[in-house]
């Protein structure tokens, strides 16, 4: 297999001409590139194969597309889904970008159409759909074209490891052979590493550079809680953003055919989608919400692929979902547009036992390994995990895929935004739980521990003599709901075991005892804030200044632009250039180029069309045109990502102090960072530059100590070799020193 990570001999922030910007601002109206489009599109400028891996919304059609206009020539791109195939055409053509399909819903005559334009040497993307790749004359007639680029979207379906392996994605190599000189880079989302190297394997990609972004979505607010009243807490999801887009994902039929009658009731615009509908249904379902004549869709998690709505503000998912890779994946079709949007998941303990029954039992059903059944049910008491587990979301998702998180608190999860609270006295409640597990021998479920605890006398309780113990009736004020979920969190913090599936019991484990005696400090939480205080944590700088009256108006101007052209809304404009429009208001033309997003074609086609709706509700409500609310540069920075700019900044004071080797308490200092973020800025230097040495950061001693727990455990994933060293040293240091590593392995 071909060793993934190779050290680049240049810095790839600088190798993009001036030229190519022009080209950005000019076409797609962006006047920046994000930092990893850039370190992206600079290897792809180089013709060097490569593989790029970004989450959802970061942003990878781009790292494509930009380049293939600015090389000219023939650019094939293979993607994997028709519905994402055609947006993405419709799109370019939006903005003047000769772009085409081949796919399996073209007539004959349109198919000698499209030849006839390839040929002619004025097409820049051409879009294939895996399938025609087996197709030997297709091949024969693209080989008669000068094709220097091949460009492979959602590429983890090539891998059988990925979720969604397809295997008509084997064809690929097929374009390899048929194309020996093109470079080859293919896109994904997916963290794993056993895929990405799959990837490698499968497309025989050529020492390709692996460049992987940050996995943390930092415009997504998650909500991680417990059900209480299922139905309720939904409605107050969608309540909180009424008129927008959201998806409402639900574990059975009967759940979703349930919550879309509950929501049509209580005045909302849902429909259900499910696999028990037809086709036909299906696709209406799905066609209304992607031209946003429905807001709100309730799924089985069959609903996703291929949805390119860029601007869903919420999903929710009313069950505990398969795995965090597939949590990740589906929450990360929200805010697509790099717009705030909010994730919230309602949890409860029958669910996650119903998904293990469910998940199971549909995996026997296939003759699946016992290996890959207890694999699936891992993944479930991870994730089940997961909600039960105190800690910010965002640290926790991206350090589960390996990364480490930068700040003390992301001030847009429900754990930091203080929608819970810890309970001051969680040492004494955990060792009455664990006591009362000791007293019924380790031989009960949770059901009757809590019941235990509560002080019931239900027949069990009796019968066995357990109210005879000393622990019955010990936690006799609290309610039997908040109960329970203690007993989840202490699992969740490993403190508890749960022990066999189908009637688990709770077992006592080492943390366990360390906390009985004292010397262990559990944490445990209580919802806080009532659902009406639960805003929207993060609002962009744009949306604070934007008259949303305006911004009504605007987009029902859209929808009708939309509708005339048979493309999805989003396709016309995205919503930030909505909200953009509605806060600077542009008098002329030529001011509305300084909205971001805003090209040239896009202007010609629809710019006085807007700036009429704009002047004329600015004289009807008397509102100023014009408004400078950003700074006067020109600069077009997505306003919705402070984060990533001003990380930018604090680059300029990291990377040459770390390159100079200061330490890095002095460099926090100098930065006013954690050093925690400084680590994080030394790691993407890592990915782009060979370092001598990181003694001066992490002491000899403990490098080895750390790579002995690698070797122990394996370096699939941080946290077993966190666990091993009795999470005595930093997630920071253990990434550092297996990048470290890694690096000396590849030179
Ligand atoms: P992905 O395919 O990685 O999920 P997309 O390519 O759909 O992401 O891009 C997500 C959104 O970000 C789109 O709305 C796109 O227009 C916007 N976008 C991408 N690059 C930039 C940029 N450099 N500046 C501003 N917006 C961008
Ligand atoms: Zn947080």
């Amino acid at each position: 297999m071909t060793t993934a990570i190779t050290p680049p001999t240049h810095d790839p922030t600088s190798p993009i001409p001036e030229r190519f910007f022009e080209l950005l601002q000019e076409t797609w109206g962006f006047d920046s590139l994000r930092p990893s489009q850039q370190a992206a599109i600079a290897s792809i400028l180089e013709s060097r194969d490569t593989l790029v891996i970004m989450p959802t919304g970061g942003g990878k059609s781009l790292c494509y597309q930009a380049p293939a206009v600015f090389r000219g020539g023939l650019t094939i791109v293979v993607s994997p889904l028709l519905a994402l195939m055609k947006d993405q055409v419709d799109s370019l053509i939006q903005v003047g970008v000769p772009a085409i399909r081949i796919d399996s819903t073209l007539s004959a005559a349109e198919k000698r159409e499209t030849a006839q334009q390839i040929r002619s040497g004025n097409v820049r993307l051409l879009f294939v759909s895996p399938e025609r790749l087996a197709n030997q004359d297709f091949i024969r007639f693209l080989e008669g074209n000068e094709v220097h680029t091949i460009a492979i979207d959602e590429a983890h379906c090539v891998s059988q490891w990925g979720h969604d392996f397809r295997p008509e994605y084997r064809q690929l190599r097929a374009l390899r052979k048929s194309f020996p000189k093109a470079a080859m880079h293919a896109f994904t989302a997916t963290a794993t590493e056993k895929v990405r190297l799959d990837i490698i394997d499968q497309l025989g990609l050529n020492s390709p550079r692996v460049l992987v972004s940050s996995f943390d979505r930092p415009n997504l607010t998650y909500r991680v809680l417990p059900q209480v009243d299922l139905q309720d807490q939904i409605r107050e999801v969608c309540e909180r953003h009424r008129g927008s887009g959201g998806i409402v994902y639900c574990l059975r039929r009967n759940d979703v055919e349930m919550v879309t009658e509950y929501l049509q009731r209580k005045g909302f615009s849902a429909v259900g989608y499910h696999a028990g509908m037809s086709h036909d249904e299906r696709k209406r379902a799905q066609d209304a919400f992607l031209s946003e004549s429905v807001d709100v869709v309730v799924a089985t998690v069959a609903f996703g692929m291929g949805i390119d709505r860029s601007n869903v503000r919420f999903v929710v998912h009313a069950s505990v979902p398969k795995s965090i890779e597939h949590y990740q994946q589906e929450t990360g079709r929200a805010g697509r547009d790099g717009l705030p949007a909010e994730c919230v998941l309602l949890h409860s303990v029958g669910d996650v036992m119903t998904l293990k029954k469910i998940t199971e039992g549909s995996l026997r059903e296939a003759n699946a390994s016992e290996d890959i059944i207890a694999s699936a049910r891992n993944q479930i008491e991870e994730m089940s995990r997961y909600c039960r587990t105190p800690l910010c979301r965002h640290r926790a998702l991206v350090e589960y895929f390996g990364q480490s998180y930068g700040s003390p608190s992301c001030g847009a999860c429900d754990v930091c935004l203080g929608d819970t609270d810890e309970v001051p006295d969680a040492k004494t409640i955990a060792q009455k739980i664990l006591s009362c597990v000791f007293r019924v021998q380790e031989r009960f479920g949770v059901n009757h521990v809590v019941d235990v605890l509560l002080g019931s006398k239900t027949q069990n309780v009796i019968q066995r003599g357990h109210d005879k113990l000393s622990t019955h009736g010990l936690l006799r004020d609290i309610s039997k709901a908040q109960l329970r979920d203690w007993v989840y969190q202490l699992i969740g913090q490993g403190a508890l075991e749960l022990d066999g599936s189908e009637y688990p019991i709770l077992k006592l484990n080492a943390v366990s005892r360390t906390i009985l005696f004292g010397d262990a400090e559990p944490r445990l939480i209580r919802t806080a804030t009532t659902a009406k205080e639960r805003k929207q944590a993060i609002t962009s700088e744009a949306a604070q200044f934007s008259d949303t009256g305006l911004f009504e108006k605007l987009r029902i101007l859209r929808r009708r632009m939309a509708q005339e052209q048979n493309v999805p809304p989003f396709v016309v404009f995205s919503d930030s250039v909505l909200i953009e429009m509605s806060a600077y208001r542009p008098s002329t033309l030529d001011r509305m180029l300084n909205v971001s997003g805003i090209g040239k074609v896009k202007l010609n086609s629809y710019g006085s069309i807007f700036l009429e709706t704009i002047r004329e509700h600015c004289q009807e409500s008397s509102v100023a045109m014009d408004v400078e609310w950003k700074k006067s540069t020109g600069t077009n920075a997505v306003p919705s990502r402070p984060v990533r700019s001003s990380s930018t900044s604090k680059k300029n004071v990291t990377i040459p102090m770390l390159r100079q080797g200061c330490t890095l308490a002095e460099i926090a200092a100098a930065a006013e960072i954690t050093s925690g973020t400084v680590v994080s800025h030394l790691l993407e230097l890592m990915q782009v530059e060979s370092i001598p040495s990181i003694d001066g950061w992490v002491p000899v001693e403990l490098q080895q100590k750390i790579i002995a727990a690698a070797d122990a455990v394996g370096r699939e994933k941080l946290k077993p070799i966190y666990e091993h060293l009795q999470q005595s040293v930093d997630y920071e240091q253990i990434r550092l020193v297996l990048s470290f590593e890694k690096q000396q392995l590849a030179t």
